[in-house]
């Protein structure tokens, strides 16, 4: 069947799907689809509109000892760990074909189940996905060990070796998309992996199990738990038998999971946490018009469920009104809309919760004195389904809990700036350090202003650029280590020095 062109065509392949019962929901444990070991499951709940999707394999420890315990056979026996790297390679791109061959599908798993619009859960998700999978695996035979620069009756090697077991730990912004940010260089450097999607997105993730057996990946070598975090997930974070795990989620969540790795093994734990990421706009910024086109998709894209997202505008006084008017008309394109519709710029956020969430924090906007400009409330109550406005706050003062504490969701704190000096000051006043955006026509500003902020990413003259040859994480309390490009090769492997003696 060809790509649905409109909402009703979506609709019907939702339908389709949803009524015949055909949306995966099981465990994936050594290659096969496995009901959970206490047969407890979990709602699926679309909030779309409210609709039951399917029901969940809820997994607990249990089944995390299965799992770990079938990855180590698997990195054990070699099925993986010791094909050669071209080998590797040649699945992984079959792997990728087939995430691509299947994009219709697993976009609109994605919609129903968290709620981003249809219009970009396939190109930008789902091939954002593939690109992962195909660009690591690409790149697993173009690497090469080191000799170092010893006496010349020695040799010593410096190699790398696959860590064995990984278990990553996943959120519910862009499922698919940062599952395979952690897949792609876990597998490719020859580790068995566990995926945990979140509780709230988990539906992509056990589909895509079926598509890597397919590919070729051995049985074992590709795990998927579903449930919950304060279950599956800490089981698989205290266990004994998973040498590294890789997350990505809340600050919070992140430093808990630093503390079951000190309470267990030591496993190694890379962390890709929250942001409250300044942008940026100077009095010379070259075009105000596209800041602010900049600055709109920065906290409306995927909802503001982004943690990258330009959540704090930090504007200087002379283009102030001029921006925020600008800014103000470019929201108007980012009103929520129905997720099916491939019209729909912004769709539902993810569930009741992030709901109450959102609207808790334009509430304290109000009472902490901040000025609402625009936006504001719940809309679409109707639908059955959970979606908010774009919001505007200005007059935000940086000391303001919407100034301080990651929203995830589009509400945008907007505070006015003099000068360079007050600008960087202001932006670094966070604990987090994930990304900055800085726009102005002063090359030496521009340059300044990048190295002074305490961030792993600075965009110029635009705003969450980026692709697979960059890396992408945080300073500070937004994580450890990188997502991306062949520096996240090293979170996936040990690091080893052979000597041998000559004489
Ligand atoms: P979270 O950190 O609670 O969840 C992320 C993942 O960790 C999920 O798979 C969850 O099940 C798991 N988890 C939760 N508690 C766990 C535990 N004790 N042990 C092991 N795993 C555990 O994030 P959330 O609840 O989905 O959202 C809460 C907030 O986190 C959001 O409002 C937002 O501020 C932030 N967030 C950030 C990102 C990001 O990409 N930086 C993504 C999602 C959420
Ligand atoms: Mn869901």
């Amino acid at each position: 069947m060809s790509t649905p062109t409109n909402r009703n065509q979506w609709q019907s392949l939702a339908d389709k799907l949803i009524s015949e019962g055909e949306i995966k929901s099981s465990a994936f444990i050594d290659g096969e689809y496995l009901p959970s070991v206490s047969g407890e499951t979990f709602e699926c709940v679309s909030p779309i509109d409210g609709r039951i999707l399917c029901h969940v394999a809820s997994c607990s420890s249990q089944d995390a000892d299965i799992a770990v315990s079938s990855a180590r056979q698997a990195f054990d026996e070699g099925s993986w760990s010791a094909l050669p790297p071209v080998k590797r390679k040649q699945i992984m791109i079959r792997f990728a074909d087939l995430l691509e061959q299947n994009q219709d599908e697993l976009s609109l798993l994605e919609t129903l189940d968290m709620g981003k619009p249809i219009r970009y859960s396939g190109c930008v998700d789902v091939a954002g996905a593939a690109r992962a999978i195909r660009w690591s695996g690409e790149a697993i035979d173009k690497i090469y060990d080191e000799i170092a620069p010893t006496a010349p009756n020695e040799i010593g090697m410096i190699t790398r070796e696959p860590v064995g077991v990984v278990a990553a730990i996943v959120p519910w912004n862009f499922p698919i998309l940062m599952a395979c940010w952690k897949l792609g260089p876990a597998l490719a450097t020859g580790n068995s992996v566990i995926l945990k999607p979140s509780e709230k997105s988990p539906l992509t993730a056990i589909r895509m199990a079926q598509i890597a057996i397919e590919a070729g990946i051995p049985k074992g070598v590709l795990n998927v738990l579903p449930g919950f975090g304060h279950t599956v997930g800490k089981a698989l974070a205290l266990h004994m038998d998973v040498d590294t795990l890789v997350f990505t989620g809340s600050t919070k969540i992140a430093k808990q999971l630093m503390i079951y790795a000190g309470e267990s093994n030591m496993k190694r734990v890379w962390l890709e946490a929250g942001g409250k990421s300044p942008n940026i706009v100077f009095n010379d910024a070259p075009n105000l018009q596209k800041a602010a086109e900049a600055a709109a998709s920065a906290i409306a894209f995927n909802q503001g469920e982004v943690c990258t997202a330009g959540s704090r505008l930090l504007v200087e006084a002379g283009v102030k009104d001029e921006l925020l008017d600008l800014i103000a008309k470019e929201l108007l394109a980012w009103q929520p809309g129905h997720p099916l519709d491939p019209e729909t710029t912004c769709g539902a956020v993810v569930d009741r919760q992030q709901l109450d969430n959102v609207l808790s924090y334009i509430r304290s906007g109000v009472e902490e004195g901040a000025e609402l400009i625009q936006g504001g409330g719940q809309v679409m109550a109707e639908s059955g389904g959970v979606y908010v406005e774009p919001t505007i706050f200005s007059e935000v003062n940086n000391k303001m809990t919407i100034a301080k504490e990651e929203i995830f969701g589009p509400v945008l704190s907007v505070i006015t700036f003099d000068g360079m000096e007050q600008a960087i000051e202001i932006g670094n006043d966070s604990i987090y350090g994930l990304a900055a955006g800085v726009w102005t026509s002063d090359i030496s500003k521009a340059h300044k202003t990048a190295k002074a902020l305490r961030s792993g990413m600075v965009w110029i003259n635009h705003y969450d650029g980026g692709d697979m040859t960059a890396p992408f994480g945080g300073y500070k309390q937004s994580g450890n280590g990188r997502d991306k490009s062949l520096h996240a090769f090293d979170k996936y492997t040990e690091m080893k020095a052979t000597w041998i003696a000559l004489d």
